[in-house]
């Protein structure tokens, strides 16, 4: 889709720092990131946001994050994944996106 950054990242107009990828989804290093791993999974087709998406194009992201997962370290010690969606949501990029976010504890407040 024209003039979406994640469209342009997909087709490599943009430079990225790839972590994964196939024919079908790219993750790359999150520009800027809010833990030690965080790194944003898309499917290669534009999807606005996971309302929009097909099932099997979200259980196919599932199975992608389990490998990304145990290639950066961090299946056993866990890691959050994050869909925001739409305006309350805070979705400032329209191209469906999973945050995975790791190398930290989650907790808040920290301590
Ligand atoms: P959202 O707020 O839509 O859930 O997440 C969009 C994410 O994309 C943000 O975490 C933001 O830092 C990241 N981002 C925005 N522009 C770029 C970019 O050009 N390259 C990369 N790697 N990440 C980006
Ligand atoms: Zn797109």
């Amino acid at each position: 889709m024209e003039n979406c950054l994640f469209c342009r990242i997909a087709a490599g107009e943009i430079p990225s720092s790839k972590v994964y990828e196939d024919d079908r989804v790219l993750a790359f290093r999150d520009i800027d990131p809010q833990a030690p791993v965080h790194v944003l999974l898309i499917p290669k087709q534009h999807y606005a946001n996971i309302l929009e998406a097909d099932g099997d194009t979200v259980a196919y992201m599932q199975q992608i994050i389990r490998k990304i997962a145990e290639e950066l370290g961090i299946a056993e010690s866990g890691f959050r994944v994050v869909i925001n969606t739409g305006e309350d949501g805070q979705q400032t990029v329209k191209h469906l996106h999973m945050h995975i976010l790791g190398g930290r504890s989650m907790q808040w407040p920290p301590g």
